[in-house]
């Protein structure tokens, strides 16, 4: 007999062995093997099928399975069948989906895991507080939408209860028997959410993430697979590949968020589009939570392909935001900035403070100076691995480069003239914790940024500390601008709108409005109007304007027409393939030579080769195609040509050593 193995390994396709007949009676489908392969003597694989078909070629040696790991299938059909989706669509080996899928716990050893009980039923519990009227009205336009859509988009404002909702739509899931997939973008969120459905839900509740660790997300898994599994799953993008029994409703909040994407490695997949292609294979229902949608889910929804339910006021009838514009430029002009505050920002801040009252800051930057730079000659010292400056961290007293990792000491002087006075330059988090400490001594000030947030206790922390009131003000990156609710914030600041806008990618703009109203919605949830101060250098632009109004939809078709004229997504969808190689002239080569190959077929819907904003990472120089491809274009066979080219590149002996991958509907 032989077996189908899949390997955690990035090569296409699945190995086969030969089941040796002591092991005959226990090899299954589904469960775990040990496996020679390559020069490694044991590797843990997964048997896909057993077959008694031996391999065409007669000269290929079969090597023997040396030990089956399991009694019971530790993977599902359906969870195989959606990686196999998963690496076709997204063009990596399914071996690379098998090793994120996994934790690390199952791909290494025999695991018997012990499951605590469920204590808690269902029954014990606080019901969910009754809807109000507007909330019960989009409830119902949940369930029409799903009698003809398998796919909602709640389109509600912030704080207008979208997550009471999803309550009682868990809640009437459970009812019928059903398990529900919960997908937040960030583990920031899940702490608020879980203690906030732990009270109706108890212990059929079960959290998945990366900063629990490998032995307790083994254990998630494996009770997935009992016969006592948690009927909810609140998680982040890893929760996809989690086994279900019975799934019957996914709920993805925060729709648009970018984080739902895994850059790298591969699988290079859209957690939020995975989620939903596994409810549509299960039959399950889904619904995409958002107040800013992402115009891929709004173009779907506009086209008929989705449902669309709108939430237009807040719960209790507290009234959006109040943002103002402040016009950076004409203040600096006038000299009243106080480093990045503007006096408006610094009034409204010390009368908050003095009404005990909280503030969230948001800059889109972490460290203390996004560079140093001699003032004197202009020196900026760079990465020598990356074509990017190293960030100034003060607390640390270091340098680094966020995009390898590179650390080196802040020089004692300038190295081209000598000059002894570095200075950062720029605003990062950091520096505005070290500001608003000189400037409001008695206040509790606490930072979320990638930097304070390395370990679950650690981000716990900060969010507890901010909502039971110990911490006055709230700094952070895009961290602060997510979904989480406090009741005492009377004021948000947007310290800087410009870097956002200012970002050299299509989606700037629409990303920017996005983190701007998402902020903007921490500010007066519960009792009074909130009040927003937006600092810009281009107060004139109309984005800033929509921002104030809230005007999702203006700004909608202001820059969807610009997606139709150019042919970008939603109109289109892009493939883009890397090319990564430690030699500058190489990868000139390769991916004019690659380009040649592609235009022959794809012509003009082929761009580039360009740089990427940052050219070179890690001493590897990075260049790229983008392929458009309209929706009547044969996808199938524009991958299989895709994946042709690639292997013809990589087989020429000059460009063997390079890296070549796909990103599949980037962002
Ligand atoms: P969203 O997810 O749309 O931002 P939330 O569900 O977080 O909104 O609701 C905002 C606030 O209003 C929360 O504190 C929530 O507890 C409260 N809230 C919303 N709907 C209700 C309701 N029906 N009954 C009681 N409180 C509610
Ligand atoms: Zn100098
Ligand atoms: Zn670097």
């Amino acid at each position: 007999m032989f077996a189908d193995v899949l390997l955690p390994v990035p090569l296409p396709g699945l190995f086969t062995y030969a089941v040796p007949p002591t092991l005959v009676s226990i090899a299954q489908a589904g469960y775990r093997v040990q496996v020679p392969f390559g020069t490694k003597k044991s590797a843990t694989g997964l048997i896909v099928r057993c077959h008694r078909e031996p391999p065409a070629d007669p000269k290929v040696v079969v090597k023997d399975i040396t030990e089956v790991l399991d009694t019971e299938p530790v993977v599902l059909p359906a969870q195989y069948e959606l990686w196999h989706w998963i690496a076709e669509y997204y063009m990596c080996a399914i071996g690379e989906v098998f090793k994120a899928a996994m934790p690390g716990k199952l791909k290494k050893s025999a695991t018997s895991i012990a499951l605590s009980p469920i204590l808690q039923g269902i029954s014990d519990l606080t019901p969910p507080p009754p809807l109000s009227p507007a909330q019960q009205t989009a409830l119902t336009g949940i369930h029409e939408a799903w009698q003809r859509h398998p796919v909602c988009l709640l389109h509600g404002v912030t704080s207008s209860g979208k997550t009471e909702l999803y309550i009682h739509l868990i809640a009437e899931a459970l009812e019928r028997g059903e398990q529900v997939l919960y997908l937040l973008p960030e583990i920031v969120l899940t702490t608020q959410l879980t203690d906030r459905l732990k009270a109706v839900f108890g212990d059929r509740l079960g959290v998945y993430h990366s900063k629990f660790n490998d032995k307790d997300r083994a254990e998630v898994w494996m009770r997935q697979l009992s016969a006592q599994p948690y009927d909810i799953i609140v998680g982040v993008r890893s929760s996809i590949f989690l086994p279900f029994q019975r799934l019957g409703l996914v709920i993805v909040d925060e729709e648009h968020e970018v984080n739902f994407k895994q850059q790298d490695p591969a699988p290079r997949y859209n957690a939020r589009n995975v989620a939903i292609m596994m409810a549509s294979r299960a039959g399950a229902r889904t619904v995409l939570g958002t107040a800013t949608p992402s115009f891929e889910s709004y173009f779907n929804a506009r086209t008929g392909k989705y449902g669309l339910v709108t939430l237009t006021e807040r719960f209790g009838q507290v009234q959006l935001p109040d943002v103002e514009i402040i016009d950076v430029k004409e203040l600096r002009r006038k000299r009243l900035m106080q480093g990045p505050f503007s006096p408006q920002l610094l009034e409204a801040m010390r009368t908050a403070l003095e009404a005990g009252e909280q503030i969230i800051l948001f800059q889109n930057r972490r460290g203390f100076a996004p560079q140093v730079q001699c003032h004197i000659c202009g020196w900026v010292p760079r990465c020598p691995h990356c074509d990017v400056p190293l960030t100034l961290h003060k607390r640390s007293g270091r340098m680094t480069c966020h995009y390898c990792g590179y650390t080196t000491e802040i020089p004692q002087q300038c190295p081209a003239c000598e000059n002894p006075d570095l200075r950062g330059h720029g605003y990062g988090t950091e520096r505005i914790e070290d500001e608003l400490q000189r400037l409001f001594p008695h206040a509790h000030i606490a930072r979320m940024d990638l930097d304070t947030t390395r370990t679950r206790t650690a981000y716990e922390q900060i969010l507890e500390d901010f909502a039971t009131g110990k911490t006055n003000i709230l700094v952070g990156t895009q961290m602060v601008t997510k979904g989480l609710d406090f009741e005492h914030v009377s004021i948000v600041g947007i310290l800087s709108a410009d870097t956002m806008l200012n970002q050299p990618d299509f989606r700037a703009y629409e990303r920017a409005f996005q983190m701007m109203s998402q902020v903007a919605g921490r500010a007066g949830r519960r009792h009074q109007r909130g009040r927003v101060l937006l600092q810009t250098m281009e107060p004139q632009l109309p984005i800033i304007h929509q921002v104030v109004t809230n005007d999702f939809h203006t700004m909608y078709q202001e820059l969807m027409a610009e997606r139709r004229e150019f042919s970008y997504p939603p109109f289109t969808h892009f493939v883009m393939m890397y090319f990564k190689h430690r030699s500058a002239d190489i990868i000139e080569a390769l991916s004019r030579d690659a380009a040649l190959r592609l235009r022959a077929v794809f012509g003009s819907r082929l761009l580039g080769p360009d740089e990427p904003p940052i050219a070179r990472i890690g001493g590897m120089h990075i260049r790229r195609l983008i392929i458009k491809m309209e929706p009547t274009l044969s996808l199938s066979k524009a991958r299989q040509f895709l994946i042709q080219t690639r292997a013809d590149l990589l087989a020429e002996h000059f460009y063997g050593s390079a890296n070549i991958y796909f990103d599949v509907d980037p962002l």
